[in-house]
């Protein structure tokens, strides 16, 4: 090795300098190409520049290090000496690959060129190695293409313009009659590289470079810059990865799957990467180079396929799987190359999967104790459940369509769930037309990494052209989307913005009309299909399914159970509703941690009710408005608490503006009036007196019960009588009585004094004794600040991290929409912190208060009930800042069960110094209820 910091590994013969662990400086593929020839796999030789040398050339106005030339050279030496041939050399020369290789995969994202080391001299000695002049004329072609579009900048830069490569190629296909590129005689791919490295003079004044050591230190300048391109910026922003990370380079040798029919190419799962079975998964063509499959520009077989065609490469493969899995623990997704009958491989990495994927093969190795059930837990993000959780079509529905002929045609089945909405066809389209509020469905021949701003927007992805392994088959299941891939009969005309089937006269679809796609099956649907909940919720929900017919469920069901043994804070629900609170429930909530009381105020006539009691003159007039309210809430309380059969349910007093409650449309203003018996005038002029500048800040939560006590003693009526009718029942209640935006204790106490007084009288009144607690929502600084003076008298403190976000940053919440995303855009904050806890800033408070809380009553009970509940960076933070539960809505339980899991499993594999086995967590039940 050269003396000095290592920058460049090298890898090949069976051993490597690197190894996977090195993901950071080698980048993924550098790091896994080390580890396959560690474990003895065969890979063609090459060397890994590592990531630190991206980071010095942006660092240091595109140089290199001083020391990389002479390491490049020596690693160049060893790979020449591994290979038996010599770059430049015009009998046998070694040519190379040049590819990015981040420490996170970035699919497409840049660029790579295939066969550098090619000139003039040098094919001549690959024709007399392979005494193929076709082979050796075409790889020329392809790497003067692919040199000039990606070192060169002739790439096209929009949808509107084409490739001058792609452009010559047709005229020459054209010229001579032909239809497909395998018809170019040797002869026309050498015309063919001489037209292109004529149309690269014209366009950029030089001549190509003929030396192959320019070319090879043209093309890692190249892949560095193409770290820093609009693309790779975008793809980094919409998936977290830090652009300090930079990329590695990968030189390795070249080997071909073109070199006839005992050649090949293909990549491949270990696992099925869309639904998560256990079998082996890909795809492969004779006679081709890596990117034709990939590319999707020739369609590829099926790898079972392979079975037949080649028998021997087939049983190599198999036994590369098993042990891939083996050693890795993980499904893989390879990709191989077959030359002249020797099996290569040139990559492996973690596989892509869906989130449906994930979840079963994480489950699946726990039962194959490929992998622990902490393992599992750790690899599924837990917003990956969404994709458990997601819509299926409605199967009566979708029948109809398709029995009406509606059924246009069939695709791969790429990435699963249902999707209906309007064509768009282009990505900016897609963008524009999601922005206007439309569901939209992006149809595209094949998408490309300027794509994947408009997959973002769209509801699902439906492609003409590519396999399992194309670009938009890879991203859309990265991004959660429903997509359909390869659905050939599709004709896709751009310029009449329409489509139409091959086999069905006369249908026409334009862009704007609802198409409607099956991502598990690959069917595509004229017209809009409503769609029906998942399994799981056709189990737990609608129970329209049974648990022991779905295999979906009980995935799901193995998972939550070991994330429930490993938890250690609780999961409530936000939720308003008996329904609600059922469905929290069925998905694993063990309590509400908010019930918003204002919400029942808009059910049937209450509104009514309410509106009186907002704009009476005097007590006794709000009594009487109240008086009506009384029982509608006590029946609400009363359906909730039989719903959540003796979980705790905490209940928050009246807390918004009350301005939002008043009519504003004139007619509704005419028949408050009316009601009250009071003039339009006189009620316009008492709403126009309850306009605040700043309702947020004003006229809100604690105040109303403060200013308006009859307010806070009806409420506390209606939750005690509920309480004390069901107990009466025989069923369990544990009411907790919840004062909203205290700010002082005082507040607090003046409340608290109202709640106790009012919860005597009626339990004296029925006879009957109910426990109960009174708290408060911590939701204003203050509040935390002084938590300890305010926990002497409440009992729980729930962190309203809405309010206490707003408060904090002084942002408000209902505008904040207007500039926070172009905040996260610029990285001025690293997500909106309105979704994820700001635990820098926000978190600070949450963890004072608790801890003040405590200072003075040690057996305090605290949760959170902002919608940072439901989001897995927040409910972490929860459970390292230790409370008690976190409160979401019920669709997010599943979610917060599991990241309170991981919390646990993180914590251990902290504490263990990076191991991850240790003694059994603490217990749910012994611990903070
Ligand atoms: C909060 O502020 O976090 C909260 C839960 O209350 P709301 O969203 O109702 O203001
Ligand atoms: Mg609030």
């Amino acid at each position: 090795m050269a003396k000095g910091k290592n920058y460049v590994y090298y890898f090949g013969d069976r051993k490597a300098d690197g190894k996977a662990e090195m993901k950071g400086l080698l980048g993924g593929k550098g790091a896994n190409l080390a580890e396959m020839v560690n474990i003895k796999m065969p890979v063609p030789s090459g060397f890994t520049i590592t990531t630190e040398v991206c980071t010095y050339y942006y660092t240091n106005k595109n140089k290199y290090p001083k020391e990389l030339k002479a390491q490049v050279q020596s690693s160049l030496k060893k790979v020449e000496a591994s290979m038996d041939a010599k770059f430049g050399d015009s009998k046998n020369p070694l040519l190379v690959s040049v590819r990015s290789g981040a420490r996170a995969s970035m699919p497409g994202m840049m660029d790579t060129i295939l066969n550098l080391g090619l000139n003039d001299t040098t094919v001549q000695g690959l024709i007399e190695k392979t005494n193929n002049p076709r082979f050796a004329y075409d790889s020329y072609r392809r790497f003067v293409q692919m040199y000039g579009d990606v070192v060169l900048g002739l790439k096209p830069e929009n949808k509107h313009e084409e490739d001058p490569f792609e452009v010559i190629l047709e005229k020459k296909k054209h010229e001579n009659g032909f239809e497909q590129d395998t018809q170019l005689t040797a002869d026309h791919l050498k015309e063919l590289v001489a037209e292109f490295k004529e149309a690269i003079k014209e366009k950029t004044g030089n001549e190509f470079p003929d030396d192959p050591m320019q070319q090879l230190w043209g093309a890692i300048g190249a892949v560095f810059g193409s770290w820093m391109n609009d693309r790779a910026i975008i793809y980094r922003r919409l998936n977290n990865i830090p652009a300090e990370w930079g990329t590695a380079v990968n030189v390795q040798s070249m080997v071909f799957g073109n070199m006839g029919e005992d050649s090949g190419t293909g990549v491949a799962f270990t696992r099925d990467p869309a639904a998560g079975e256990n079998k082996f998964y890909g795809e492969y063509l004779f006679n081709a180079q890596g990117e034709d499959v990939v590319a999707g520009i020739r369609t590829p077989l099926p790898i079972a396929k392979l079975e037949e065609d080649d028998p021997k490469i087939y049983k190599e493969l198999m036994a590369i799987r098993k042990n891939l899995e083996k050693h890795y623990k993980d499904m893989m997704d390879i990709e191989f190359t077959i030359q002249q009958g020797k099996l290569w491989m040139l990559q492996c990495r973690v596989g892509k999967r869906t989130g449906f994927a994930a979840i079963k093969m994480a489950v699946d190795m726990v039962k194959e104790k490929l992998i622990s059930k902490e393992d599992a837990i750790l690899r599924i993000e837990p917003n990956q459940l969404n994709q458990l959780l997601r819509p299926i079509f409605d199967m009566d529905q979708k029948r109809k369509a398709v029995d009406e002929g509606k059924l246009l045609a069939k695709g791969l089945n790429a990435g699963p769930g249902a999707a209906s909405g309007k064509v768009a066809l282009s990505a900016q389209d897609a963008e524009e037309m999601a922005a206007k509020g439309d569901k939209v469905i992006l149809v595209r021949i094949e998408t490309s990494p300027e794509d994947i701003q408009g997959m973002d927007a769209s509801e699902g992805i439906l492609t003409a052209r590519g396999g399992m392994t194309s670009h938009a088959a890879l991203v859309a299941r990265q991004m959660g989307k429903v997509c359909v891939a390869g659905c050939g009969s599709l004709k896709i005309n751009y310029r009449e913005r329409t489509i139409t089937v091959e086999g069905k006269d006369g249908v026409v679809i334009r862009e704007g009309d609802y198409i409607s796609i099956d991502g598990t099956t690959g069917e595509v649907i004229q017209g809009k299909l409503e769609t029906r909940p998942s399994e799981v919720i056709q189990v737990l929900i609608s129970k329209t399914l049974e648990a022991k017919d779905s295999d979906v469920y009980q995935t799901y069901a193995s998972l939550m159970k070991w994330a429930d043994k490993l938890r250690s804070m609780n999961i409530r629900t936000n939720a308003d509703q008996p329904d609600q609170a059922s469905n929290a429930i069925a998905f694993g909530a063990e309590g509400i941690g908010l019930c918003r009381t204002e919400h029942m105020f808009f059910g049937g006539d209450r509104i009514m009710s309410v509106r009186k009691m907002i704009v009476s003159d005097s007590v006794e007039e709000r009594k009487k408005a109240l008086n009506e309210l009384l029982p509608l809430q006590r029946e609400d309380f009363a359906g909730i608490f039989e719903a959540m059969k003796g979980y705790p349910v905490t209940i928050r007093t009246l807390d918004p503006p009350l301005h939002e409650f008043l009519p504003h449309e004139e007619k509704e203003v005419n028949e408050l009036a009316n009601a009250l018996g009071i003039s339009v005038d006189k009620l316009n002029e008492k709403i126009d007196s309850l306009h605040e500048f700043n309702p947020m800040l004003g006229f809100r939560g604690c105040r109303l019960g403060i200013l308006y006590p009859e307010i806070t003693e009806m409420q506390a009526r209606a939750i005690i009588e509920a309480a004390c009718d069901v107990a009466a029942k025989g069923m369990k209640v544990k009411p907790e009585i919840m004062i909203p935006l205290v700010g002082h204790t005082n507040e607090f106490k003046f409340q608290e004094e109202i709640v106790r007084r009012v919860a005597k009288e009626v339990m004296e009144e029925k006879g009957r004794k109910i426990k109960y607690l009174v708290g408060t929502m911590i939701e204003l600084p203050r509040a935390a600040l002084t938590a300890d003076q305010i926990a002497e008298k409440a009992e729980f403190f729930s962190f309203g991290t809405n309010d206490l976000t707003q408060t904090t940053f002084g942002l408000s919440r209902d505008d904040a929409g207007k500039f926070l995303p172009l905040y996260v855009q610029n990285d001025i904050l690293p997500n909106d912190p309105f979704e994820a806890l700001d635990q820098a800033g926000v978190g600070q408070l949450v963890q004072m208060g608790t801890e003040k809380g405590r200072s003075t009553r040690s057996d305090l009970k605290v949760g959170i009930c902002g919608e940072h509940g439901g989001e897995p960076s927040s409910v972490e933070f929860c459970h390292r800042t230790g409370l008690n539960y976190v409160s979401c809505s019920p669709f997010r339980v599943p979610i917060a069960r599991l990241a309170a899991a991981r919390a646990v499993v993180h914590e251990m594999a902290s504490k263990k110094g990076g191991k991850k086995k240790s003694k059994k967590p603490v217990k749910k039940s012994a611990k903070k209820k």
